[in-house]
C-alpha cells in the first residue's frame, strides 16, 4: 500500500511536501471537507491528487476552464496517474471511450467541466463508480465578491447533492478575502471544513514597481534583459495588447497574444504557441492565465496597473512556479488609475443597492492597488499585509529594498504640507495634487496668481524640494490617511481629521525616501571603464558557460520529447529540474531518482534518454 510519502517520490518526484499541502492531505483522507487558501504557484493540484489515489473509487475535479484540462490530465499521465475528462470538446467517440475507461475502473481522477455539471455525471458512472472525493479548483469563481466570477459555478452544490453519495468536498483557491472565503463555505455548502490559509509569501519572486515616462522604452529595456526567456506581459485593454504585440514582433521578439476579442480557435493556438514554449513572450489582458500552470514562466510584466491587489498577485504570481528566481514588474503611471476607476464606475449594470455596494467595494480595492504602486514601503510587506500577514518592513528582495532608501524625519515638511492644503481650504478652494506642489514649490504659474495663491502664507514654503520628492511626501499623507482625496473626474485633495495629529498635537512622522544623492556619481575613470565591463563580461561568460550548454542540451531533448508526445515541455521536466539535473550531473538510476522532480515514473521513461546527454556532454 502506497503512503502519501511514497506518492509525493514516485508520482511527482518531490521529496518533501511544501507548507500545507501535508495538512490538507490528512484532512481529506481524514474524511473532512476542506478549504485551502494558498497563493498561486503554492501546489494546490497536488493536494487532492495525493488523496485521489489513495482513496478508493473516483474523485471528480471541477476546473473553471476547457482549453486547459487536457494539460491537466497529460500532466497527469505523464506522471504515471490515470486521468481522463469530460467536456464539450471531446468527439461522441471519445466521450464514449472515456466513460468507458471510467466505468472499468481504470481512471482515477476525472475532471469535468462546470458548464457540464448541469447534465450531471453520466449515470452509467455514478452507479459504477464510488466517488470518495469532489474537488473545486479555483473555488473563488463561485464568488460575486472574487474577481472571477462564473455562474457556472453556482450549479456545483446541486451537482453534488444528486450523486448517490455525498462524498468529501475539497475547494481550493489563491484568493484570499474573507468575503470570498464565506462564499465558498456557503454556496459550496462545506460541513464544517478544515480551513487552511498558507503564508502567501514567494520567497523567490522579485518584486518591482517602476514609474516610467516612457512605458514601452521601459518593457524593450526590460526584454533585453531576458531574451530567451518566457514570461507574460498583461496590459489592460485589447488594443494595447495588440500594439505591444505587432511592435514586439516587428522587433524580433517571439512573442504571441491573447485576449478575448480573439476567436477561440486562434486563443487556444496562440495559448499552446506559448505553453509549448514555442513563443516565449505572452502579450495577454486579464482573460489569460487561470488554470494555466506552465511552470516555467520567469517574468511577469504589468504594462498596467490591475484593478486590485488580489488580481494582481494572481497574474505576477505565475511567475516562477518551478520555485526558481523570478521577476514581477509593474509599470505604473497615473493614468492607469484614472482607467480603472472609470471602467469600474462603468460596470454599473443596475441601480440596485448591491451593485452600489460592488461598485464601493472595488473602488477600495483600487485605491489599495493604487497605494501598492507608489508606496515607498517594502512591496512584499505591502502585499502580506493586504493578505493580513504580518511581515517585516525590509525584504531585500523588491525594488523599494534594493533602492537605497532610508528613514527620514518628515514632521516638518508633513506640517508645511497639510498647512498649505488648510490655506488653500481656509480659501474655500480645493485643487488636485500637482496644483498643491505648486504652490508649495512657489511657482509662477497664471493660475495660481489669478486665484491669488501666491499671497497665501505657505505659498513657496518648500522651494527647496525636488518636486518629485514633495509628491512622494503627499503621497505617503495620502496613505497615511492625513490627506483624501476625492474620487471625481479631477481628483482634489482635502485635509481628514487625522491631519490633527501632525498639525495640532505635533505628532512626528518618518518614511523610507530615497537617499539624497549628496555627492553626484563620479563618472568611472574613461579607461578603466572597459577593461571592466569586459572582464565582467568574460568573467559571467565562463561561469554559466558550462552549466548553460548542457541545459541547452537537456532543453532541446525535453522539447524534442514533448513534440513527439503533444505535450508541454515542462510536462516531461521543469526548469527546476534540469538545472538540477545540471548540478547533479546523475549517470546512474539512484543518482538520476535523486533530482528534484524525477519519480520512479519519469525515471522509467526518461532517465536513460536524459543520463545519455549528462554523460557525452561530461566526456566532452
Ligand atoms: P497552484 O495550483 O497552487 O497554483 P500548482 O499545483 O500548479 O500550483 O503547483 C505549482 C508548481 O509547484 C508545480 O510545478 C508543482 O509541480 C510544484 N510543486 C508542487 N508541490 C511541490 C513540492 N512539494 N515540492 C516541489 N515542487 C512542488
Ligand atoms: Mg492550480
Amino acid at each position: 500500500m502506497q503512503d502519501k510519502h511514497a506518492i509525493l517520490k514516485n508520482h511527482f518526484g518531490y521529496t518533501s511536501f511544501r507548507p500545507g499541502q501535508e495538512e490538507v492531505i490528512d484532512a481529506i483522507l481524514a474524511g473532512k471537507d476542506a478549504l485551502a487558501v494558498m497563493p498561486t504557484g503554492a501546489g494546490k493540484s497536488l493536494c487532492y491528487q495525493t488523496p485521489a489515489l489513495l482513496l478508493e473509487g473516483l474523485t471528480v475535479v471541477i476546473s473553471p476552464l476547457i482549453s486547459l484540462m487536457k494539460d491537466q490530465v497529460n500532466a497527469l499521465e505523464d506522471a504515471g496517474i490515470p486521468a481522463a475528462y469530460l467536456n464539450s470538446s471531446l468527439s461522441q467517440e471519445a466521450y464514449a471511450d472515456t466513460i468507458s475507461r471510467v466505468v472499468s475502473g481504470e481512471i482515477k481522477i476525472l475532471y469535468v467541466a462546470p458548464e457540464r455539471l448541469q447534465k450531471g455525471l453520466p449515470p452509467q458512472i455514478s452507479l459504477s463508480r464510488e466517488i470518495p472525493l469532489t474537488v473545486i479548483d479555483e473555488a473563488h469563481c463561485v464568488s460575486q465578491w472574487g474577481h472571477d466570477f462564473r455562474p457556472s459555478y453556482l450549479q456545483i452544490t446541486e451537482f453534488i447533492t444528486r450523486l448517490p453519495k455525498r462524498p468529501i468536498t475539497a475547494a481550493f483557491t489563491a484568493t484570499a478575502t474573507g468575503k470570498v472565503r464565506e462564499d465558498i463555505i456557503r454556496m459550496l455548502n462545506l460541513k464544517e471544513p478544515f480551513t487552511l490559509t498558507t503564508g502567501f509569501n514567494r520567497e523567490n519572486l522579485y518584486f518591482e514597481v517602476r514609474h516610467p515616462k516612457d512605458k514601452f522604452q521601459a518593457l524593450l529595456a526590460e526584454l533585453q534583459d531576458r531574451k530567451n526567456k518566457s514570461g507574460i506581459i498583461y496590459s489592460a485593454t485589447r488594443k494595447t495588447v495588440e500594439e505591444l504585440w505587432g511592435a514586439l514582433g516587428g522587433r524580433g521578439y517571439a512573442v504571441t497574444k491573447y485576449h478575448a476579442g480573439l476567436d477561440d480557435r486562434e486563443r487556444h493556438q496562440n495559448q499552446d504557441d506559448f505553453i509549448y514554449d514555442k513563443k516565449t513572450v505572452m502579450v495577454a489582458t486579464n482573460a489569460f492565465g487561470m488554470g494555466i500552470d506552465k511552470s516555467n514562466v520567469s517574468f511577469v510584466i504589468h504594462y498596467n496597473m490591475p484593478k486590485n491587489i488580489e488580481s494582481y498577485y494572481q497574474e505576477a504570481g505565475r511567475a516562477g512556479r518551478d520555485g526558481e528566481k523570478a521577476d514581477c514588474i509593474l509599470l505604473y503611471s497615473p493614468q492607469d488609475v484614472h482607467i480603472n476607476r472609470f471602467l469600474i464606475n462603468n460596470s454599473r449594470e443596475n441601480e440596485s443597492e448591491k451593485n452600489e455596494e460592488l461598485i464601493e467595494h472595488n473602488l477600495e480595492l483600487l485605491k489599495e492597488m493604487t497605494f501598492y504602486a507608489t508606496s515607498q514601503d517594502c512591496l512584499r510587506s505591502r502585499l502580506l499585509s493586504y493578505f493580513g500577514e504580518s511581515a517585516p518592513h525590509y525584504c531585500g528582495n523588491c525594488s523599494n529594498c534594493n533602492t537605497e532608501y532610508e528613514e527620514i524625519d518628515i514632521t516638518i515638511p508633513a506640517q508645511k504640507i497639510l498647512s498649505c492644503v488648510y490655506r488653500i481650504e481656509e480659501h474655500r478652494r480645493r485643487f488636485g495634487k500637482t496644483m498643491v506642489i505648486e504652490i508649495l514649490r512657489g511657482s509662477k504659474n497664471k493660475k495660481i496668481q489669478g486665484f491669488g495663491l501666491d499671497k497665501l502664507s505657505t505659498y513657496g514654503i518648500m522651494a527647496e524640494t525636488d518636486a518629485h520628492r514633495l509628491r512622494t511626501m503627499l503621497d505617503y499623507l495620502v496613505t497615511g490617511k492625513y490627506l483624501g482625496i476625492t474620487e471625481d473626474e479631477y481628483p482634489v485633495v482635502y485635509l481628514t481629521s487625522r491631519a490633527q495629529e501632525i498639525l495640532r498635537e505635533k505628532k512626528s512622522l518618518s518614511m523610507m525616501l530615497p537617499r539624497e544623492q549628496k555627492h553626484p556619481k563620479k563618472p568611472f575613470p574613461a579607461a578603466a571603464t572597459p577593461a571592466t565591463a569586459e572582464a565582467a563580461a568574460a568573467y559571467d561568460e565562463n561561469a554559466g558557460v558550462m552549466d548553460e550548454g548542457l541545459f541547452t542540451q537537456l532543453r532541446d531533448l525535453r522539447t524534442r520529447l514533448a513534440r513527439e508526445a503533444h505535450i508541454p515541455p515542462y510536462i516531461i521536466f521543469s526548469d527546476a529540474s534540469l538545472r538540477d539535473m545540471c548540478r547533479k550531473r546523475p549517470l546512474n538510476r539512484p543518482a538520476f531518482l535523486d533530482v528534484s522532480g524525477v519519480g520512479e515514473i519519469k525515471l522509467e521513461k526518461y532517465g536513460e534518454m536524459f543520463m545519455e546527454v549528462i554523460k557525452n556532454y561530461r566526456e566532452a
